[in-house]
């Protein structure tokens, strides 16, 4: 049989690479978006945690997948896109929740190997200070 799985791991670092070359800038996805801080908290089922912190200045890419750490989970990731949409569109300044990677640790893709990385972030969301007056 075949090994398939570096093929798979690879297809899918590119997937990720090319999905973030295509985003556009956080100016223009937001324009009214000055700076977003995000904080992350990884905890692996297994008891491995870590920690991250991102800064997005408005020109940096609005992609806000994030990638999950488990270095053999298949599929997974957090999406954080409509949760920084949500937050933008309603003006909030904070924003916080928790994710479960849905990813597989298998190329077999069974229940028994779901990835369940937790992700708990938190968000501080600074707006430019025009944004902000009415009308
Ligand atoms: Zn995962």
């Amino acid at each position: 049989m075949r090994e398939k799985t570096p093929g798979a791991y690879k297809q899918q670092r590119d997937g990720q690479r090319r999905a973030y070359s295509l985003s556009s800038s956080l100016v223009e996805t937001y324009p009214a978006l000055d700076q977003l801080v995000l904080k992350m908290t990884f905890s692996d089922p297994l008891g491995a945690g870590s920690q991250q912190a991102h800064m997005f200045a408005a020109g940096a890419k609005a992609f806000f997948f994030i990638a999950c750490p488990c270095s053999i989970c298949l599929e997974g990731g957090f999406d954080l896109e409509s949760v920084v949409a949500k937050l933008v569109a309603a003006r909030r300044e904070q924003g916080a929740g928790e994710l479960t990677c849905r990813g597989w640790r298998s190329i077999a893709r069974d229940d028994e190997h779901r990835c369940l990385t937790k992700l708990s972030y938190s968000m501080s969301l600074l707006y430019k200070a025009d944004s902000l007056r009415p009308g």
